[in-house]
């Protein structure tokens, strides 16, 4: 029996974490959930958006599954989720995008992983306003040495270890010539030592034409924080949007799963929302636990249910009435 730590969410994350629930209930694996709240449904009852309790139950069980939170705009309390990485130091951000048999995308047999370095630069967080009048504002983006070596290293060893035959490094380094190139200088040290694995480089905004436009060139992408963001977004669309996009943050010693997407407010409450991208993070929560079985049952299920095209939500297919419950079950059938 495992103890997981489990947030919901808000917008439609409690629903799609109760379709992950279901499903990994359906592999049989024991999990007892421990069920927090945090962000803005946190902030309302405990005037505190990331309460001790969730801290606390996410450091005894190591592992977490994490629904979307909802960060507010240009104001209000600072992110959930970069709050989490940078508590837990979750330098690791593994954003895989695979094709799927049956889902209509432009290119086929797309298999990419991005590896986003999750904690440095400009999501730590250190800006303001640079006068009373707010008439500008600085961002400041700090790239270090170590940070740098360390994710860099986590994309080769990965890359070894799954059989992977390439590392792209992105960066820019011929405008942010320190931050862009301290990343990308340590980036070619490290690549050194993996002489069998191909290591090139490609500056950001030649990374998403050539993504648009030839995507299986790549194979281990891995970039600042928050360049990978953007790519990663990018690379779901490439394989049917962000239903289907699963991440992973990853630590020395935590792991929190989720869905790259977000609360999605525009379909909040409709029962409409693909739950496939929590599943499948799911699905890597279970392998990072070493249920290796367990979650490669899980993406076969998801695949089956994709490959047939009858029982998938309306964003891969306009036309469709199928909810996320229907969904979920007919996933859950094909585990079987
Ligand atoms: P979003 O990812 O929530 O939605 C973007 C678009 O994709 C919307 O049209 C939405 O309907 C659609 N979409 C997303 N997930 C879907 C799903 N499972 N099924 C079908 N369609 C889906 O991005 P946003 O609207 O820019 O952000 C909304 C909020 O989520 C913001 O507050 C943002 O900060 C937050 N956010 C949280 C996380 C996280 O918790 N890790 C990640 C990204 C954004």
């Amino acid at each position: 029996m495992y103890t997981v730590t489990l947030i919901p969410g808000d917008g439609i994350g409690p629903s799609i974490a109760e379709a992950a629930v279901r499903v990994v209930e359906g592999t049989g694996v024991q999990v007892e959930w421990e069920r927090m709240e945090a962000g803005m449904i946190a902030a309302e009852k405990f005037k505190d958006p990331l309460p001790p309790q969730v801290i606390e139950s996410i450091q005894r069980n190591k592992v977490a599954l994490k629904g979307p939170l909802t960060t507010p705009v240009g104001k209000g309390f600072r992110s959930i989720n970069v709050a989490l990485r940078k508590e837990f130091d979750l330098y690791v951000n593994l954003r895989p995008a695979k094709s799927f048999e049956g889902v209509k995308t432009k290119w086929e047999d797309i298999n990419l992983v991005v590896v986003r370095e999750n904690t440095e630069e400009f999501y730590a967080g250190i800006e303001h306003y640079i006068d009373p009048a707010k008439s500008a504002a600085e961002t400041i983006g700090i790239v270090t040495k170590t940070g740098s070596e360390r994710i860099v290293r986590y994309a080769f060893e990965y890359a070894r270890k799954q059989k992977r035959k390439k590392v792209t490094i992105v960066h820019k380094a011929n405008i942010m010539k320190f931050t862009g190139g301290l990343f990308l200088e340590v980036g070619k040290e490290v690549s050194e030592k993996y002489p069998d694995i191909e290591c090139n480089d490609k500056i950001i905004d030649n990374m998403c034409m050539q993504l648009v436009m030839n995507p299986n060139q790549f194979d281990v992408i891995v970039t600042t924080n928050l360049f990978g963001d953007i790519i990663s977004d990018l690379c779901s669309g490439l394989v049917g949007g962000l239903g289907l996009a699963p991440g992973g943050n990853i630590g020395y010693k935590v792991g929190i799963f989720e869905a790259v997407h977000g609360s999605a407010p525009d379909i909040v409450g409709k029962n409409i929302a693909n739950p496939c991208a929590l599943i499948l993070g799911s699905a890597m929560m279970l392998q990072h636990m070493g249920e290796i079985e367990a979650g490669s049952r899980i993406e076969k299920a998801v695949a089956a249910v994709l490959k047939e095209g009858k029982k998938v939500t309306r964003d891969l297919n306009p036309r469709s009435a199928v909810t996320t419950t229907e969904m979920t079950d007919a996933i859950i059938k094909k585990l079987l």
